[in-house]
């Protein structure tokens, strides 16, 4: 049947036409990749709405080696290991740098297609290179950080004419003279002085108290970006929300919480069939058993019209969305 269910996080009944795992490189020169092949690692941020025409390749490699010059830690992971499990080994084995990324769910190998950042930090700060297989020239490629094209939650390897490249490892680098960063609301609370255990085991709390564990209720994290607005705009909106957080980016752009947006919208209580809003973290779409993917697109669709309605902003998908023939180009 190649049900995709278990291998994606959010859980929506689909499959794929094959599914293939890949657990050593010597399997790589032998798949014959074609435009509907997707590759998956965790499947923490990707959804399938409906059955899959393409196959799917499901990251599985495996390896941790780490080496240090005078002034870093070397850090090179095979993209199939789990991210929180390399947070919790590092900051075990004295290394800090990661410690305001703990928790986040999913492989190694997800952390640069998605940039992946909380708390203040994201990781294209720490990343030195990326190795891919091109399964196009079928040879071995390292990219440096600038080839990343790195940016909120995005980098060139989310870029659809880019699907033919598969991560096979990342490269990390942390430097040996660490700075705790606590400038976060939910991090306040840390003294100045915080081990990075501390806030390792402080995000941990925090996550669990307000995210759902995607093992007990299926989810895909944050479901929409954060907005940027102009500072115009956002002046503008200040008249009708004077409490509306916002982020200064630079001197014309503003970076809003979606999650307050579409909770002060009066979205939590909105359910589709078994696709919900989550009640701690508005931010978070949730599979309450049997959503379908119909359900969950026409909840993130209302939920963006009503966002549009009230504020006159656009929220756009987190997650990527696949029906059956790959990505979806909208809602
Ligand atoms: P929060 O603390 O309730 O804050 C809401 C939003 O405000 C966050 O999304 C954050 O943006 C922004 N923010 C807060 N303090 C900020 C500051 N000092 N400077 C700039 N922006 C600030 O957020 P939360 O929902 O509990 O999430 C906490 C952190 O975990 C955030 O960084 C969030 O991105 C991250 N997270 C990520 C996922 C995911 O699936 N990718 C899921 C849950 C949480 P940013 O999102 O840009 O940081």
């Amino acid at each position: 049947m190649n049900s995709l269910a278990p291998y994606h996080s959010f859980s929506l009944q689909s499959s794929a036409q094959s599914i293939v795992f890949i657990e050593s490189l010597d399997q790589l020169s032998k798949i014959e990749w074609t435009n509907d092949t997707w590759i998956l690692g965790a499947g923490t941020n990707t959804i399938f709405t409906s059955n899959y025409s393409g196959s799917v390749l499901i990251n599985q490699l495996k390896s941790l080696t780490i080496t240090e010059s005078d002034t870093d830690w070397l850090i090179d992971v095979a993209a199939g290991e789990n991210w929180h499990s390399l947070v919790e080994k590092l900051i075990n084995e004295g290394i800090p740098g990661l410690e305001n990324l703990a928790l986040i769910p999913g492989s190694v190998g997800a952390a640069p297609v998605q940039n992946i950042g909380a708390y203040g930090v994201e990781i294209s700060r720490y990343i030195e290179s990326v190795q891919v297989y091109n399964f196009k020239s079928h040879e071995f490629v390292k990219m440096n950080n600038s080839d990343c094209n790195f940016e909120y939650r995005d980098s060139v390897f989310k870029q659809p004419e880019n699907s033919h490249l598969l991560i096979t490892s990342v490269q990390f680098k942390l430097p040996k003279h660490w700075l705790p960063v606590l400038e976060y609301p939910d991090l306040q609370s840390l003294p100045n002085d915080a081990t990075a255990e501390m806030i390792m085991q402080h995000v941990i709390q925090v996550r669990k108290a307000k995210l759902p564990d995607p093992d007990e209720i299926p989810n895909a994290g944050s479901f929409f970006k954060n907005p940027v607005i102009s500072s115009a705009q956002y002046q503008s909106l200040l008249s009708n929300f004077p409490d509306m957080p916002a982020f200064v980016l630079d001197k014309n752009k503003v970076k809003l919480a979606a999650g307050w947006l579409i909770d002060r919208a009066g979205l939590k209580p909105l359910r589709v069939g078994d696709a919900a809003v989550h009640q701690r973290q508005a931010l978070v779409l949730i599979n309450k058993g049997q959503a379908s993917g119909a359900d969950l697109l026409t909840l993130a669709r209302n939920i963006c019209n009503t966002v549009k309605e009230k504020y006159g902003v656009e929220l756009e998908p987190e997650v990527r969305l696949l029906g059956e023939n790959g990505l979806l180009a909208q809602l």
